[in-house]
């Protein structure tokens, strides 16, 4: 691997910025398509902090058609993201599983409204339909999928590793060109193609920041199936079981605009009011429960005058901008495999005009190369994140390699001899990750 000294005036055919879900699936499209065809091409990925330390691992951890788009009638996202949860769950079995959903129903007009809503939905998945729905009667349920999803971006990394791209992370992107970008230290990269893949950080006037929290309360109910609760405020609230080191539940999420800058997103304390007002409503016993842990992240959303943040369509926008910058903006976790074949496709129009690279769709077919089975002690997932991963620190190995930040109230006492591994002290990351109340 290239050291950030090494970079210093090298060119790169693509250079991506942002190690998200959408720039780590871009590089691991790019370096299979250049493996597949014998094409070779230099790809570097920039992640300012850890792979996965932005939206990417901080969300419901879904890979979903979303049920609740088709109120809005939006029948083509629904459709590709339900192709894309096939195609996960037959590529990355190992991080992406299906899930069961109950909805919770308020009257007989919630039961046919509902119940025709899964049919809706089985009838777009088509082929793809995984489990059986229940669409009549108090106990309506379909079936989705869940990921760990901040693994998944460090799967996508590895991968485009394991086909040459160089992936660094540790490093910010100062400025952006068509043509070069500069590091934060002022090295210079020079490329072939620029893409913008920063999500709630690239700015822009048309970009709306929508915050979304969760919190994670002990485990709230038997069985291993999610809750599907449709709010009386007309949002989703999903009930999801987790947690590796003890049981818990992950609730969220809220929707509500984000004024700040995008490295300050907190979970304020109406947020946590509303989610644990809903969680009472459902389970009266939570009332007595702490809270385990909670995060937030920002919806880069594609702005549109006039409609809620929840209503504010999930679509991508991926093209080149007027300073011939490459940029990915919206969308979802779901179908980033399908957003990085888009962009995927205009990188190589740029890089590879013979069309080689274009007409080839690798990622469609092509299973992950690298191991991606973690293991389950919490001394070799240390070393597995060390070696396997490249994790740096306390901090990217509990919030990125694992989730186990949220997981659990920690004490000094049971976070001391992990961060020993890390070489450091356990007190800032208990500062920063306090339980929200
Ligand atoms: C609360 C919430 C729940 C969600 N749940 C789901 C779900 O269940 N299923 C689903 O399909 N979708 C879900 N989504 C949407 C999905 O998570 C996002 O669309 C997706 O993660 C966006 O990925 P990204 O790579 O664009 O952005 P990010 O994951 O935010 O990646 C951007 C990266 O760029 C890096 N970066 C920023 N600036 C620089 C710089 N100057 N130099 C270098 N690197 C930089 C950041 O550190 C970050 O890692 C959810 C979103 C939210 C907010």
């Amino acid at each position: 691997m290239h050291s950030i000294e090494e970079l210093a005036g090298q060119h790169f055919d693509a250079v991506i910025v942002g190690g998200g879900i959408n720039g780590a699936g871009l590089a691991r499209d790019l370096a299979l398509r250049a493996h597949t065809a014998g094409h070779p091409l230099r790809i570097l990925l920039l992640e300012k902090r850890f792979w996965g330390a932005g939206t990417s691992g901080k969300n419901s951890h879904l890979i979903h058609g979303g049920l609740r788009y088709l109120k809005y009638l939006d029948f083509r996202l629904v459709s590709e993201a339900l192709r894309e949860r096939a195609l996960l769950l037959e590529m990355a079995p190992n991080t992406v599983r299906p899930l069961k959903f109950e909805l919770t129903t308020n009257g007989l007009f919630d039961q046919l409204f509902y119940g025709a809503g899964i049919v809706l939905y089985d009838l777009l998945a088509g082929k793809h339909r995984i489990g059986k729905s229940t669409y009549l009667g108090e106990h309506l349920a379909y079936w989705d999928a869940a990921s760990d999803s901040a693994a998944l971006v460090i799967d996508n990394v590895r991968d485009a590793r394991h086909y040459g791209a160089t992936c660094i992370s540790g490093r910010g992107v100062k400025r952006l060109s068509a043509d070069a970008v500069e590091l934060d230290n002022g090295i210079r990269v020079k490329a072939g193609c620029v893409i913008d893949a920063r999500g709630p950080w690239m700015g822009g006037a048309e970009m709306r920041l929508v915050r979304g929290s969760h919190i994670v309360l002990p485990r709230l109910y038997a069985g291993d199936h999610a809750i599907a609760h449709f709010n009386s405020d007309g949002r989703i609230i999903f009930f999801i079981p987790w947690g590796d080191l003890e049981p818990v539940t992950l609730i969220g999420t809220t929707d509500v605009d984000h004024a700040e800058t995008p490295d300050k997103v907190e979970i304020s304390w109406s947020e946590t009011e509303y989610l644990r007002s809903i969680a009472e409503q459902l389970f009266p016993a939570s009332a007595q429960m702490p809270t385990v842990g909670c995060f937030s992240s920002l919806r880069p959303l594609l702005a549109v005058v006039g409609k809620s943040a929840s209503a504010t369509s999930r679509e991508h926008q991926i093209g080149f901008r007027a300073d011939g910058v490459l940029e990915i903006k919206g969308g979802k976790y779901t179908t980033y495999r399908s957003m990085a074949e888009e962009a995927a496709n205009l990188v190589c129009t740029k890089i590879a005009p013979d069309d080689s690279l274009s007409t080839i769709f690798p990622t469609r077919t092509t299973p992950f190369a690298v191991p991606t089975k973690r293991p389950q002690t919490i001394e070799a997932r240390i070393a597995w994140a060390k070696t396997e991963e490249g994790c740096p620190d306390l901090e990217a190995f509990m919030t990125c390699s694992t989730n186990w930040a949220w997981q659990k109230r920690w004490t000094p006492e049971d976070l001391a001899p992990i961060a020993a591994a890390f070489g450091g002290g356990a007190e800032a990351f208990l500062d920063l990750h306090s339980p929200c109340e």
